[in-house]
C-alpha cells in the first residue's frame, strides 16, 4: 500500500521532534501542496549526504545554482514520499544503485530560506536529511550526471569540508557526521 507523502513526512518529523524546526515541518505539511510542482515557493526536499565511515570523509560538491558547497539533494516530486525521492534522486544524480536499507531513517530536518530570484522561484526549502554510508573505494557516481549540478565534487575530511561550507544547515549536517564517525 502506498503511504501518503504527508503521513510519511509527519512520521519522520515525529521521530526527529528534537530538531528545532519540527513544529514548522508539521505546520507546513498541514498546508498541503508539498512538491515544487504544486507550490513553487515553499516545498520539501531531500538531501542524501554520502560518507565513508572508514576514512571518516564526506562527499561534497560546489553547487552551480546556489554557488555553495552542498551535499547532494533534490526536490520531492508530486505524490512522492521522501524515501521514493531519495531513490529517484540517487539514480538521477549519482547514477548508482544504493541499498536503501543501509541508509536507514533520516537523521536531520532543516529549513532553508532561499533568495536567488534570478535562478529559482524557491523561497523556502523543508529539507529531510539522509546520510548514506558508502565505501570511498567502491563509490563510483556518474561524473557527467554530477557535472550538471556541480562545478566539482570530491571527498573531504571534516575540517576541510567545514572550511568550504558557508551555510548553517550544511554545517548542521557536519555535526551529524561527527556523531556518526564517533559511533563507527
Ligand atoms: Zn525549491
Amino acid at each position: 500500500m502506498l503511504e501518503r507523502p504527508e503521513e510519511r513526512i509527519n512520521a519522520i518529523t515525529a521521530e526527529l521532534s528534537e530538531c528545532p524546526v519540527a513544529q514548522e515541518f508539521f505546520e507546513r505539511v498541514k498546508e498541503g501542496l508539498l512538491a515544487r510542482d504544486e507550490n513553487p515557493y515553499t516545498h520539501f526536499c531531500v538531501y542524501f549526504a554520502a560518507y565513508d565511515p572508514d576514512s571518516k570523509q564526506v562527499f561534497i560538491g560546489h553547487h552551480k545554482k546556489s554557488g555553495l558547497w552542498l551535499f547532494n539533494g533534490g526536490h520531492i516530486d508530486k505524490a512522492e514520499t521522501p524515501d521514493e525521492s531519495l531513490e529517484r534522486e540517487i539514480g538521477e544524480e549519482w547514477g548508482v544503485e544504493v541499498d536503501l536499507q543501509s541508509i536507514g531513517e533520516p537523521k536531520l530536518l532543516t529549513v532553508t530560506p532561499i533568495n536567488n530570484p534570478a535562478k529559482q522561484k524557491c523561497t523556502k526549502h523543508f529539507d529531510i536529511w539522509y546520510f548514506v554510508p558508502v565505501s570511498k573505494a567502491g563509490f563510483a557516481p556518474d561524473n557527467e550526471k554530477l557535472g550538471t549540478e556541480f562545478y566539482t565534487t570530491g571527498w573531504k575530511d571534516i575540517e576541510e569540508a567545514r572550511g568550504l561550507i558557508t551555510d548553517s544547515n550544511t554545517l548542521k549536517a557536519m555535526s551529524e557526521f561527527e556523531k556518526l564517525f564517533i559511533k563507527s
